[in-house]
């Protein structure tokens, strides 16, 4: 059997005249009077190929299971196309109907669906231009998160995905657990046994590698990980998921200074990947951000195009400012003044939501924004304690249309300092024994932060709703494919 052929190699390297086989999916078939033209996909690229078969060339039979979504063996001969639209078509010598697809049955259309429409159908999408453009972006990028950190000599850690200890955001994680739900165990208080359960205590999925990575760092300098993360937050927004992805660089030896240069470096190389791998995806996303905003009203509409966004990203600083710097903007701007915030901006200390940052980013600076030196108590117990006792050494990097896309800190290196912060909240202590200890030997200053990877892959693609840059989104009451 000749080897096949994806359409990429195809349109990149062959020429008229060359013997292909392709296999892939038929997008449309047009019949004219003395032939029929089939467009074929194989995900390779966004683009199609054309296939030219004479009238009668093949059996009736043949040609009427030729329908929107039916996978062919096709083996022709590469030529110059008379039509508009490509250079090169396929004449077809032999085609194989491989699997049919009832066009009574099959939901794609060749037309626009609606994305809310093809989320139902998420085994089907896709097979549409823009899941199969998302998605190869989507994994340009994953590469594109190994080639920075690999060139930099950072150490990829596996941390572990079922996790013992509680914390962080305890009530938000999903439990692991093989006791049986309908009799459990029980203790003497009547409360159920974790001692019984598998692993002798109580599990749950990880909100974020960074505790573990921590160990790494204090060891191999600059580590990364890049692995699912689980929050059961019940919040339906176009940002969260159940199960996302996060890279979470950890660096000993960085200061704040040195992780908001590397959280910036990062965002500009993996954009600037993009522009110059996913050209013909992009091209295509840009076109369809272009559509969509065109239905929007006037002062909705974006100033710059999808690619625009991009370039002006990786062509610009990020501005930074300190949380009590963005908190005088936000207090002293006209929508505070106006009352036209959900939530107001009056009393320092307030956590900053994500139409404060918004407002930063897209209104006030127009450009990404980094704020640091958060106030202690809107944010985590490890992050480092200023000199000043209220703020901490914290930042968030926000991008447009997004909010908050990098959370990171300097973490508290100092044994007592981070101790007495644990029990000033209450932490349990004993089950972060060993994340305590790594202060006592060899304890380093360091960084480091944690980059949702759909977010990023939204901005990316400039996809609105973050359900439509994962495969598979995990949401609540969703969970079916
Ligand atoms: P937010 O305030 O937007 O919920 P967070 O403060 O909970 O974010 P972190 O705990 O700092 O976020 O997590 C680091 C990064 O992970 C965030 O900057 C964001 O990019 C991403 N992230 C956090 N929660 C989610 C989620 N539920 N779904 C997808 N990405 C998320
Ligand atoms: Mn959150």
């Amino acid at each position: 059997m000749a080897q096949r052929t994806k359409i990429l190699t195809l349109l990149r390297e062959k020429s008229v005249g060359a013997q292909v086989v392709l296999m892939g999916w038929v997008r449309t078939k047009r019949e004219g009077k003395n032939v029929t033209f089939i467009n074929l996909n194989d995900g390779s690229t966004i683009k199609n190929i054309q296939i030219v078969v004479e009238s009668g060339q093949f059996e009736d039979s043949l040609m009427a299971g030729i329908t929107t979504g039916a996978s062919l063996r096709v083996s022709g001969t590469i030529i110059q196309s008379e039509g508009a639209g490509q250079d090169i078509e396929v004449t077809a010598s032999q085609i194989e109907l491989l699997g049919a697809a009832d066009p009574e049955q099959f939901p794609l259309q060749p037309k626009r669906h609606s994305l809310e429409f093809l989320r139902e159908i998420a085994h089907l999408r896709p097979r549409t231009n823009t899941f199969s453009a998302v998605l190869r972006v989507r994994h340009a990028m994953i590469f594109a998160v190994h080639d920075f950190f690999n060139k930099k000599g950072f150490v990829n850690i596996h941390t572990p995905i079922i996790t013992g200890s509680d914390a962080e955001g305890a009530g938000e994680m999903f439990r692991v657990t093989t006791l049986d739900p309908k009799s459990p165990p029980l203790n003497e208080d009547g409360e159920v046994d974790y001692k019984e359960d598998f692993f002798g205590k109580e599990t749950n999925l990880t909100v974020s590698g960074q505790l573990e990575g921590e160990l790494a760092a204090s060891a191999l300098s600059e580590i990364y990980t890049f692995g699912p993360t689980f929050r059961a937050e019940n919040s339906n927004t176009t940002r969260h998921l159940a199960e996302f992805w996060m890279m979470e660089p950890e660096m000993a030896f960085y200061d704040l200074n040195d992780n908001m240069d590397l959280a910036e470096e990062l965002l500009k190389a993996l954009i600037k990947y993009g522009l110059e791998n996913c050209q013909d995806d992009l091209e295509f996303l840009n076109k369809r951000a272009l559509d969509e905003d065109k239905q929007k009203p006037q002062h909705e509409r974006s100033e710059l195009s999808l690619i625009e966004k991009l370039q002006f990203v990786t062509d610009n600083d990020f501005e930074r400012i300190t949380y009590t710097e963005a908190f005088d903007i936000l207090r002293n701007s006209k929508p505070n003044k106006k009352k036209k915030f959900q939530f107001p901006v009056d009393e320092w200390g307030v956590d900053l939501q994500s139409e404060h940052e918004r407002f930063l980013v897209e209104k006030h600076f127009k450009k990404p924004v980094i704020i640091y030196d958060y106030p202690a108590k809107i944010k985590a117990f490890y992050m480092r304690q200023n000199e000043d006792g209220k703020t901490v050494g914290a930042m968030d990097v926000l991008f447009p249309g997004i909010g908050e896309i990098v959370g990171g800190s300097q973490r508290e290196e100092r044994y007592d300092k981070l101790l007495s912060r644990v029990k000033e909240l209450g932490i349990h202590e004993e089950s972060l024994w060993w994340y305590l200890e790594i202060r006592k030997f060899g304890s380093v200053p360091h960084s480091g932060f944690g980059l949702g990877f759909e977010r990023f892959v939204q901005f990316m693609t400039g996809m609105n709703n973050i359900r439509d840059v994962i495969p598979f989104p995990r949401t609540p009451g969703s969970a079916e494919f």
